[in-house]
């Protein structure tokens, strides 16, 4: 039996050491450990033996077991180094080869503007806030005095959602929502840009468009800070030698209120055909923030003063590139899109 169990060995060893395949080395450890196995058979016939060879037969049936279990597991650890070799070498990658240039886009003209009117600001001492898009009655309208019933309300066609819940129609709600928050301390010197909505859609309006708000609270502000302001602005988005002019006009958030004028970018203000011969060109409107406004807000209008502006970033942009059809900002034309 010593023999046997000897042969077994051999024959299993030099089995295993010839097989590459996990499969089949599987398949030799069930042939020889296995249940059914050969050295489990061997196992079971010690009845036949005499009492006193049981033992000696038996410690070495259990460690012919271990040696082909230890080849077994030898192999399987040589076949994994094998397989691991064959995939570094498939996968390797030549790195002098030549890459594939991924195709990159650029940033969207209205983008583009945003970010370069937020830099004028940030630049002014401002910061930026934002705000929910999706707003209440209250924020929208009733807090920036205008409440229902108001004939401003028409101004604006609203998309709704429900009676008490819209989506925004300018930007001005962030007004609101920031002194709320920061009232009464002060200075505030905030800018809000962001998207808006109104019910409008011709060649100069579209039902998304982009606004930015901007205000100043503090003690002792003016219009004349507002019109300083805003002379900085208009000179650094659109040139040096650019004018601006402040016509009276109405909004029921500021008093007073002013429609802001830069002089035209085509003719530098001698009249030409797109500024109908004026020498102007309106880009936003402005004014003091209505006492009423700040009340609501939490400041004391008695204590501090503030001005708040809102302009259309398409208008802006239309401005600066020249363009005359805002529709072409949204149309998803590349030919367009990739002149900027
Ligand atoms: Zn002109």
């Amino acid at each position: 039996m010593k023999e046997q169990l000897q042969e077994i060995k051999k024959r299993a060893e030099k089995e295993i050491k010839s097989t590459d395949e996990f499969a089949k080395l599987k398949e030799i450890q069930v042939k020889y450990l296995g249940k059914k196995g050969e050295i489990t058979q061997v196992l079971r016939s010690m009845g036949k033996l005499s009492k006193e060879d049981r033992p000696f037969i038996g410690k070495l049936a259990n460690q012919v077991k271990d040696e082909i279990t230890e080849i077994i597991d030898k192999r399987k650890e040589y076949l994994e180094d094998l397989e691991k070799d064959k995939r570094y070498i498939s996968e390797r990658i030549d790195v002098t080869l030549p890459g594939i240039k991924p195709v990159i886009s650029q940033l969207h003209p209205l983008t583009l503007i945003m970010n370069e009117i937020k830099e004028i600001f940030l630049g002014m001492g401002f910061t930026i806030a934002d705000g929910p898009e999706i707003e209440t009655d209250y924020y929208n309208f009733e807090a920036l005095n205008i409440p229902k019933e108001h004939p401003a309300r028409d101004m604006q066609d609203s998309f709704y959602i429900t009676e008490e819940i819209l989506l925004r129609t300018h930007t001005s709600p962030v007004q609101i929502r920031t002194m709320e928050r920061v009232a009464p301390e002060v200075p505030l010197r905030i800018i809000a840009p962001g998207k808006v909505y109104r019910r409008d859609d011709d060649a100069t309006h579209s039902p998304m468009f982009h606004q930015v708000e901007g205000f100043a609270v503090d003690k002792e502000i003016s219009m004349g800070d507002l019109k300083g302001t805003l002379l900085t602005f208009a000179r650094q988005m659109f040139g040096k030698d650019l004018q601006i002019r402040l016509r009276p006009s109405f909004f029921p958030f500021t008093e007073p209120s002013a429609e802001v004028d830069i002089s035209c970018v085509i003719c530098r203000g001698d009249g030409c055909r797109v500024c109908g011969q004026t020498g102007w060109m309106e880009i936003l409107g402005a004014g003091m923030i209505h006492p009423r406004v700040l009340e609501i807000s939490g400041y004391d209008p008695e204590k501090v003063t503030g001005y708040a502006f809102g302009m259309g970033v398409e208008r802006i942009a239309m401005l600066k590139y020249s363009m005359d059809d805002l529709r072409l900002f949204f149309t998803n034309d590349l030919r367009m899109l990739e002149q900027f």
